[in-house]
């Protein structure tokens, strides 16, 4: 078998002309920087995938990031968060590192471009700074304060640094060039004063650098020669580079920054910001609520960590920013499934079946085979006997010709058990059908070997034995939004999307099998779903959510 070779990216293709270029292969080094503020989101997979997997391709090592620059929105909470999804995903990063371990490095940099005369303390209220900025058409002024002495500046900043001056006082700024067109160059803002305490660094520290003062000079310090990063963050590219030209490196060995597209899922949202305020709101339970679009959330729900790889993969990376339909993660969640997820019988919406002709108080345990799809999975029994549960759709009194389940008259199929017949039902006084009575054949057993057990009938039910049913906690979950794009109107707030019915609890019953499945097993309840156990589940009650729903592609399908 020749192994098919997939075209290289454009981000390959950029690695590739730098291979060719001179740097060394050996040189490659890759990373991804989270901001610990929230929980890695699917989004977020796209870049995990993108830089976990150049390190794969290119034998390189990659390192995991946290930039931690903002006490105010940083926690914990988030980096544990984020390091269990990253391991869980399957990468495993060179080192842990932290954009506050250079806090001393990168303040030791900024006194010297204060000394070369490439930053100064500016003493206005931000308000004042932003409305010098400009416009894009129209150059910058000047702060009365850019041409303040070094002494006067080196001093400054020493007492923002040992929080001697309020926050707000001051900042400091790079100085570059008020009159450049591209706005970021106009003298931007380095470090900011902030009277907090940080989740690493404690109160060690009062001032705190900004993501484009501290990003790239990360990069440098961890050797990183690719930086990879979403194309919102291409005009900062200029300063990027500007920062790492003062600090005085020589050019070959500066890393590069190079952006890929964004990629949005439709009907959710990814962005920690915006996540965090449904959480906060109560408008869901927790970041690892299986509605959540975040790699936890998925996880909860069912989703195995390959199909989000595979999700990742499939959609690859881009130059233009587009809205990814959210039924190609749910396809991606089926194929992979349907590979691995153990096939047993559930009951959502039962409907009592009496098997007349069956012996009273007589239980069979039937051979039911565990996946179809992997021969190694093995098989399990389950119980048969007099009553049984069906689905209330799988039942119509009266039907026409194309309905293949059960009707009066009819023979359908018991998944792993018998063909039964519909006799009669059994009414209460409004008149709903409580019962119905149906005889069996004997013969038909499913593997017995028998002529009548290869009999071929046109529809096959699943069901639960009414005796041994176990009870269990079924959360059936839908969309979060009901639009495709909450974030698009400018004029509604995204969390007026959000869908009522994103969740339903109902109880079904289950086949005994069940009590004891583990947190995070899969199973496909057959003819309805893919189903997680949550990891509430236990032996007394059984807690299931539902992953995807099936395509019902084989009631036409008997065995
Ligand atoms: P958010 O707005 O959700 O907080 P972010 O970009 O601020 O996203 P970071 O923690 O800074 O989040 O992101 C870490 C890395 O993941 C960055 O390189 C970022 O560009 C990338 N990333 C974030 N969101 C997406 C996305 N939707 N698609 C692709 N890459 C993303
Ligand atoms: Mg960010």
């Amino acid at each position: 078998m020749t192994e098919e070779r997939k075209p290289l990216n454009f981000i390959e293709q950029i690695i590739e002309e730098d291979l060719q270029n001179g740097y060394e292969r050996e040189e490659l080094k890759f990373r991804f920087p989270p901001e610990p503020n929230g929980y890695l989101h699917i989004g977020h997979a796209s870049s995990i995938n993108l830089n976990f997997g150049l390190g794969l391709r290119y034998n390189a090592p990659v390192n995991l990031r946290f930039d931690d620059t903002n006490p105010i929105k940083e926690e914990q909470e988030f980096v544990d968060a984020i390091k269990r999804d990253v391991e869980w995903l399957g990468f495993k990063w060179e080192k842990e590192c932290y954009a506050s371990d250079y806090f001393q490095q990168l303040y030791d940099w900024a006194v010297a471009m204060i000394k070369n005369g490439d930053a100064y303390v500016d003493s206005q209220a931000s308000e004042q700074i932003a409305q010098q900025k400009g416009t894009p058409t129209q150059p910058g002024s000047a702060s009365p304060y850019r041409d303040r002495s070094v002494e006067e500046n080196l001093s400054l900043f020493e007492a923002m640094k040992n929080g001697e001056t309020a926050e707000g006082a001051h900042v400091l700024r790079a100085k570059i060039d008020m009159a450049s067109s591209n706005m970021l160059m106009r003298d931007p803002v380095m470090y900011r004063t902030l009277h907090k305490a940080h989740h690493r660094t404690n109160n060690d520290w009062k001032i705190y650098p900004m993501y484009d003062w501290a990003h790239g000079e990360s990069d440098f310090i961890e050797s990183v020669s690719h930086s990879f990063c979403t194309l919102e963050f291409l005009p900062h590219r200029e300063l990027y580079n500007w920062f790492l030209e003062k600090v005085n490196q020589p050019k070959q060995l500066q890393p590069k920054q190079r952006e890929f597209a964004r990629r949005n899922l439709s009907h959710t949202i990814v962005s920690k910001r915006k996540l965090a305020q449904l959480v906060e709101k109560k408008v869901v339970e927790s970041w690892d609520d299986p509605r959540m679009p975040t790699i936890s959330g998925l996880r909860r729900r069912g989703y195995t960590a390959n199909s989000i790889k595979k999700f990742a993969e499939t959609i690859g990376v881009g130059k233009r920013e587009n809205v990814i339909d959210m039924s190609h993660l749910e396809f991606c969640a089926r194929e992979d499934l349907n590979k691995t997820a153990s096939r047993v019988m559930a009951v959502l919406d039962p409907l009592k079946v009496v098997i007349t002709n069956y012996e009273e108080g007589a239980e069979e345990w039937l051979e039911a085979e565990n996946n179809p799809e992997d021969e190694t999975a093995g098989s399990r029994e389950v119980p048969f006997s007099k009553e049984i549960y069906i689905e209330q759709a799988d039942f119509k009194e009266e039907a026409n010709r194309k309905f293949f389940r059960l009707t009066l008259g009819k023979e359908v199929r018991l998944k792993n058990a018998y063909i039964i017949k519909g006799e009669s039902v059994v009414k209460d006084d409004d008149g709903n059908i409580v019962e119905v009575h149906c005889t069996y054949d004997p013969k038909s057993k499913s593997g017995s070997g028998t002529e009548e057990s290869q009999r071929k009938v046109k529809g096959t039910l699943h069901w639960v034995s009414i005796p041994h049913a176990v009870k269990a906690e079924v959360r059936l979950y839908d969309r979060l939004f009901t639009v495709e794009s909450p974030d698009a109107d400018k004029d509604k707030k995204f969390i007026d999307f959000v869908n009522p019915d994103s969740l339903q609890t109902i109880v079904g019953y289950v086949e005994p099998s069940l009590k004891n499945a583990k947190e995070l097993e899969h199973f496909q309840f057959q003819r309805i779903g893919y189903f997680c156990a949550d990891q509430s589940t236990s032996l007394e009650k059984p807690v299931f959510n539902r992953t995807v729903s099936l395509r019902d592609s084989w009631v036409k399908k008997s065995n």
